[in-house]
């Protein structure tokens, strides 16, 4: 049956399972204070990429990004058919080099562990890395090039999103939830109380508000897992004003610099996204000196061809992450609240995969499928 459903969250997540929804035939309302923008997902780097992401001793969480990268080609397609816009979604695979023979080693084992879990990765010497990508060091020890990693442009994407809920009749409040009040015995929907003091009812509520889903209140009994915030620094690097010609990278490139873990993106417009750290610090979000140098050596140290390009911007983000590092996604203990949260470094490559989990926990409106 048809429901009236509340998102609260304007980050793909919230904005893929709106959408989805609504696509589902559902009324659906979203509760964000700047749907798209004040988001984890606005700084993300918009890889897709479980076999690249692989870590030990996370086998099942390895399955479960591989199934959400599955979803991505008819998940662009059709969001791209509904918007209008281009979302970025980019084929040209994953280049992960080694920058010294310790990183080579390590490679080789993450190599091992890869074709372990059965996924396609190929061992790659320096001179066909570079044959690959021109413009990488010529210093480098060798690489794995994954095919299937594929990349989205995340702002793109998320402008798409928001356009294909507009077009959807889906309603955007541009407002905080501060508490939510679970359906009650007598039948009536779960509710949220709003930043300018009014309440909105609903038949279900979804919590899609990244690192901000448990700061909400009355949540207390909805027995959600911790969900905290893990800090990543982000660059984006772009040719000088009049600066034409290829591109710098005609594919994603990763590496390991010294033990360290680097990665650039590159966007159609010559821009290039260099990411990122992992930092345990609540919720700060000031840009540090000292991460932003961190990147750029190690990014030049890969591709010196960046010096020529200016730094466009210099951000952060929160990562909404569990305990297990796999997100939540279903009923909470409160009726007729659910949640789909905790998506960590994951949440653009799993988004269409939630969005539709979520649509089955709510159920399709029937003759709307
Ligand atoms: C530096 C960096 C790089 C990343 N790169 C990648 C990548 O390459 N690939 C990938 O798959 N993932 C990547 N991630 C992870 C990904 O960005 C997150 O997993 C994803 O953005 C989480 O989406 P979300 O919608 O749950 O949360 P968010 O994007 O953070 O959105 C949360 C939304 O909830 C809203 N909100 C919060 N509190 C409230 C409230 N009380 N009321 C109403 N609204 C509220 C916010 O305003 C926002 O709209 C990266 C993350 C970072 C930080």
């Amino acid at each position: 049956m048809a429901a009236r459903v509340l998102v609260v969250g304007g980050g793909v997540i919230g904005l893929s399972c709106a959408w989805r929804l609504a696509e589902a035939g559902h009324e659906v309302t979203l509760v964000a204070p700047d749907p798209g923008r004040d988001s984890a997902s606005w700084v993300a780097a918009g890889m897709l990429a479980p076999v690249t992401e692989v870590q030990f001793g996370e086998a099942p969480l390895t399955e479960l990004l591989r199934e959400g990268a599955a979803r991505w080609k008819e998940f662009a397609t059709s969001l791209e058919r509904a918007s209008g816009h281009d979302v970025g979604y980019d084929e040209s695979g994953t280049l992960t080099v080694a920058l010294d023979t310790s990183d080579r080693a390590a490679l080789d084992q993450l190599l091992a562990y890869q074709h372990s879990l059965g996924c396609t990765a190929h061992r790659r010497t320096a001179s066909e890395c570079r044959a690959l990508v021109p413009s990488l060091t010529p210093t480098l020890r060798g690489g794995i090039e994954v095919p299937g990693d594929h990349h989205v442009d995340n702002r793109a994407l998320l402008g798409a999103l928001v356009q294909a809920c507009r077009t959807k009749g889906i309603r955007f409040v541009p407002l905080s939830v501060e508490a939510v009040a679970a359906g009650g015995a007598g039948g009536g929907g779960p509710s949220v109380d709003l930043s300018d003091g009014s309440r909105l009812g609903s038949d279900h509520l979804l919590l899609a508000a990244g690192t901000g889903t448990p700061h909400i209140g009355g949540l207390g009994a909805a027995g959600l897992p911790e969900i905290r915030p893990v800090k990543g620094h982000i660059l984006r690097l772009g040719p000088a004003e009049g600066r034409t010609g290829p591109p710098l990278l005609p594919r994603t490139v990763r590496a390991l610099v010294h033990g360290r873990s680097i990665y650039l993106v590159p966007r159609p417009d010559g821009t290039l996204v260099v990411g990122a750290t992992m930092e345990e610090r609540g919720t700060d979000l000031g840009v540090r000196a000292g991460a932003v140098h961190e990147l750029l050596c190690d990014a030049r140290a890969v591709v010196p061809g960046i010096d020529e390009l200016e730094l466009l911007e210099a951000g952060t983000g929160l990562r909404p992450a569990t305990p297990d590092n796999t997100p939540v996604v279903g009923w909470t203990a409160l009726a007729g609240v659910a949640v789909a949260s905790g998506h960590f470094r994951n949440g653009m490559l799993l988004a269409p995969l939630t969005a539709a989990a979520v649509v089955d926990l709510f159920g399709a409106a029937p003759g709307d499928e």
